[in-house]
């Protein structure tokens, strides 16, 4: 591992551009929030009370930062000393925002699955971005936590309607792909910069989820760009096809190992 390692360094180094894939293998392991006694029995609760129902996705976003460790952190952070001073760009189908966290810089990130940045009304009609409340969240764990009455937190609504907001992820309905079409005009405005100059490439736990938003157009990338190297870091889905296999690396790990206790 330290041998690919080293080269990813040299040709992170040699590169005018870098462009980072960030996929669903990017993430730690997790229990089932289900399997776990204080979220299942919260969960059932929300089930049970239909005015409590809006509260769920909130509470799986509690679940998620209280279970993520500081890999997640690590991970990022060597992320960070790898782009240090490049030119890069990053498209990411991660859902958890975690990513505007870091210091990689958010002009230079397109996350078009959505996460919980933002909220729109479940009456697809009304078609509007609103900036989401997430402390919301830990209110509603801080009070089951403590064995509060979850009835007297305030359930964000639409201001139209006054029906329920949801996150703007790809899995709800109503999905509005407002929220990242400017960032993703400036991604393929960048991806145009990037012919026919030194462009190494990083695909990192991007399997076949979403494979038509990170996976085949790098590959198409690689193929018409003779200078362009691609390293791909998935556990399972690390084979390189044919075509590109000669300018490609491949590393059958999940890229949060890969990552982290890199550099720190
Ligand atoms: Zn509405």
């Amino acid at each position: 591992m330290e041998e690919i390692r080293t080269i990813l360094i040299e040709k992170i180094k040699e590169a005018d551009l870098v462009l980072v894939g960030i996929g669903e293998e990017f993430e730690e392991n997790m229990p089932k929030m289900e399997g776990t006694p204080m979220f299942s029995q919260a969960l059932r609760m929300m089930e049970e009370k239909k005015e409590l129902m809006w509260m769920m996705p909130y509470l799986k976003k509690a679940y998620e930062d209280l279970h993520r460790t500081d890999q997640t952190e690590k991970a990022y952070k060597a992320l960070e000393v790898l782009l240090k001073d490049k030119n890069y760009f990053i498209v990411s189908t991660r859902m958890d925002d975690y990513i505007y966290h870091t210091s990689l810089m958010e002009e230079k990130i397109v996350t078009p699955c959505g996460g919980y940045r933002f909220s729109h009304c479940e009456d697809e009609t009304h078609k509007k971005l609103y900036e989401s409340d997430v402390r919301i969240s830990e209110k509603i764990y801080g009070f089951f936590a403590e064995g509060a009455s979850l009835d007297s937190i305030q359930r964000p609504f639409c201001p139209e309607c006054g029906k329920d907001l949801v996150f703007n992820r790809i899995e709800y309905a109503g999905y509005m792909e407002e929220g990242y079409l400017a960032q993703w005009d400036k991604y393929t405005k960048w991806l145009q910069g990037t012919v026919n100059r030194k462009l190494c490439i990083l695909e990192l736990g991007v399997g076949m989820r979403f494979p038509t938003v990170i996976r085949w157009p790098f590959e198409k990338v690689v193929f018409f760009n003779q200078k362009a190297n691609i390293f791909r870091i998935h556990s399972k889905l690390y084979q390189l096809t044919e075509e590109i296999k000669d300018r490609g690396y491949k590393v059958e790990k999940k890229p949060m190992d890969f990552l982290a206790n890199w550099f720190v």
